[in-house]
């Protein structure tokens, strides 16, 4: 059987889905990353097609007003991207209601060095 894998937009974190899986999700159905949390719709998924992504949004909060706002493709996009302090790439994006600029930095659960 083959695995199909897709890095996750967000956080790049490798998801894995079998042929049943993929047999069983249609046009419209959501995978939820298991890393970060994101949501994506899937696009495409007929016979003969590649199996596409869209990336919904993820909420956060900001860390300055407390206020939650959600993180989309296009603004991950328009992001620019910066060096963290333990060398990693951390995207910086605007909250739209403070304007504070977030470093959005997503955590791996099983602790595995990036
Ligand atoms: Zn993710
Ligand atoms: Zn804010």
């Amino acid at each position: 059987m083959t695995t199909l894998e897709i890095e996750c937009p967000v956080c790049a974190e490798v998801l894995e889905l079998t042929e049943q899986d993929r047999a069983e999700l249609t046009v419209g159905d959501v995978i939820v990353c298991d890393s970060c949390h994101a949501e994506m719709e899937v696009t495409h998924n007929g016979p003969g097609e590649d199996f596409e992504l869209e990336l919904l949004g993820i909420l956060t909060t900001c860390p300055n007003c407390g206020e939650e706002f959600e993180v989309t493709e296009d603004l991950l996009a328009a992001s620019p991207v910066v060096q963290g302090t333990d060398g990693s790439e951390v995207s910086v994006v605007t909250c739209p209601h403070c304007r504070a600029n977030i470093e959005l930095e997503f955590e791996d659960d099983d602790g595995t060095a990036v």
